[in-house]
C-alpha cells in the first residue's frame, strides 16, 4: 500500500510503546516496575467524577459546540485570569481532546511548509512530530545540564531566522522537570517580542512545583507578548484526568477561530459530559491538587536521592513535573540499549532519552507508589553496577 509521504516522516510515540510493553509483561505475570508513563497513579478526585456522572444523568449526551461547552470556556477564561493573570475572553479559548490535540490544532492552524519552529532539547517527544505533520521544520536548540536544562535568551536569539514562526516553551518541562524562573521568562519574552514571532507556552505541569518554585505565564508580561502568545494546557496531570482527554488552547481570537474550524472537521466537540467534570475541576476545591503535589514531592525526594547514590548516574534536582532525567553516559550505553537491557534483565521500564533528543539520558516518572520506587531503584542500582563492572 502506498501511504502518504508524511507517514514515513514521523515515528510512533516511544513512551506509549514502552508503557505498552511493560503492561504486556505485567499481564504475563512478570513483576515489572514501571516508571514509564507520565500519568498520575491517583484516581480522578471524587467531586469531578460526581459532576460528570450528574451531567450524564442530566442528558448531556449530545453533540455540543466544536469549541467546547460555553460554561467550560468561561471557566477556563476565568481560571487563566485568576491564576495566570492572562486576559483572555471565552471566545479566545478552545476545548480540545487533551493538551496533545490543542498543540496539534495549533500547528495545523499556524505552520506552513518551510516555517521554522524553535524547540529546546530535551523536548517532549510529540513537538517535532507535530511540526513535521504540519509541514514545518523543527529547529532544535540544546539546553545543557550545566544550564539546568534551560536555554538562554542568546541561544533563542541565535536560532531565529526570517523563517521562524513559533517558539515552544514548556515549563515545568517534560522530560527534565526544570522550571524557568520569572527572570528567565522575562528575558525570553523580550527576544520573542523583538523578533515578532509567536510562542506557545505548554503549561500542562504548572501546578506540579516544588521547593517554592513559581510558575510565570509568559503572556502575562504585557500586551505585546500576550498578542504573540498561545497557551496550551489541560486537566490530565494536575487533576489526574489523563483518560478524560480534556485540554485547551487560548490565544489570539483569529487563531482560535481557525483551530475551531479545524476541530469541527476532525473530532468535533470533546465528550460532552466529560467537560462538566472539567468545570468542577476548575470551580471546585483545589485541595486535591495540593494533596497530589505533596505526594509527588515525597516521591521525588526518595527517587532523586536513590538515583544520585548510584555510582555512574548523575541527575540534577528538578523543580517541577514528575520526572527525573539522569545522565547514563558513564555506563557506556546509549539510551535505547540501556532501556531494553534494563527491562529484560531487571524488569524496570524507563524511557530512553533519545525519544526526547538526549541519547545520554533516561526518563523516569515518579508518578507511582513508593514501594515500586524503592524496589525499582534497588533493581536499577544492580543493573548499573553490572554494567560498570
Ligand atoms: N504537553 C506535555 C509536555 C506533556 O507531557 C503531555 C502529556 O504527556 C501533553 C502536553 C499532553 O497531555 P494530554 O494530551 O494528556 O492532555
Amino acid at each position: 500500500m502506498k501511504l502518504a509521504a508524511r507517514v514515513s516522516q514521523v515515528t510512533p510515540s516511544m513512551t506509549l510503546a514502552i508503557a505498552a510493553k511493560a503492561k504486556a509483561m505485567k499481564g504475563e505475570g512478570i513483576d515489572v516496575c514501571s516508571f514509564s508513563t507520565g500519568e498520575p497513579d491517583f484516581d480522578t478526585p471524587h467531586h469531578i467524577k460526581v459532576a460528570a456522572i450528574k451531567a450524564l444523568e442530566d442528558g448531556k449526551t449530545k453533540y455540543g459546540p466544536a469549541a467546547g461547552e460555553p460554561a467550560l470556556r468561561e471557566a477556563i477564561a476565568a481560571k487563566l485570569q485568576r491564576e495566570n493573570n492572562l486576559d483572555y475572553r471565552p471566545e479566545q479559548v478552545i476545548v480540545t481532546n487533551g493538551g496533545k490535540q490543542s498543540l496539534y490544532n495549533l500547528m495545523v492552524a499556524l505552520i506552513e511548509p518551510g516555517d521554522e519552529v524553535i524547540i529546546p532539547a530535551p523536548y517532549w517527544l510529540s513537538y517535532p512530530e507535530m511540526v513535521t505533520l504540519a509541514g514545518g521544520k523543527s529547529v532544535i536548540i540544546e539546553a545543557t545540564v550545566e544550564n539546568g536544562y534551560k536555554i538562554t535568551p542568546e541561544q533563542l536569539q541565535q536560532a531565529i531566522t526570517p523563517k521562524t514562526k513559533l517558539f515552544i516553551l514548556n515549563s515545568p518541562s517534560n522530560p527534565t522537570g526544570m522550571v524557568y524562573t520569572p527572570e528567565e521568562i522575562k528575558a525570553l519574552a523580550q527576544v520573542i517580542v523583538k523578533a515578532d514571532i509567536f510562542v506557545v507556552a505548554d503549561e500542562i505541569y504548572e501546578k506540579i512545583l516544588y521547593d517554592g518554585a513559581t510558575h510565570l505565564s509568559i503572556g502575562s508580561l504585557g500586551k505585546e507578548i500576550l498578542e504573540r502568545t498561545i497557551v496550551s494546557n489541560g486537566f490530565a496531570k494536575g487533576y489526574a484526568m489523563t483518560g478524560w482527554r480534556i485540554g485547551y488552547l487560548a490565544g489570539p481570537v483569529e487563531l482560535i477561530k481557525a483551530t475551531i474550524t479545524i476541530q469541527s472537521h476532525s473530532t468535533s466537540n470533546v465528550c460532552t459530559f466529560a467537560q462538566y467534570g472539567a468545570i468542577a475541576a476548575l470551580t471546585g476545591s483545589q485541595d486535591c491538587v495540593e494533596t497530589m503535589r505533596q505526594a509527588f514531592a515525597k516521591r521525588r525526594e526518595v527517587m532523586y536521592a536513590r538515583l544520585n547514590a548510584i555510582p555512574g548516574l548523575t541527575c540534577p534536582r528538578p523543580d517541577g513535573a514528575f520526572y527525573l532525567f539522569p545522565d547514563i553516559g558513564q555506563t557506556g550505553l546509549k539510551s535505547l540499549d540501556f532501556c531494553n537491557a534494563l527491562l529484560e534483565e531487571q524488569q524496570v521500564a524507563v524511557i530512553p532519552g533519545i525519544a526526547f533528543g538526549a541519547d545520554n539520558n533516561i526518563r523516569l516518572s515518579y508518578a507511582t507508589d513508593m514501594e515500586t520506587i524503592e524496589k525499582g531503584m534497588d533493581r536499577l542500582e544492580k543493573f548499573v553496577k553490572s554494567k560498570l563492572g
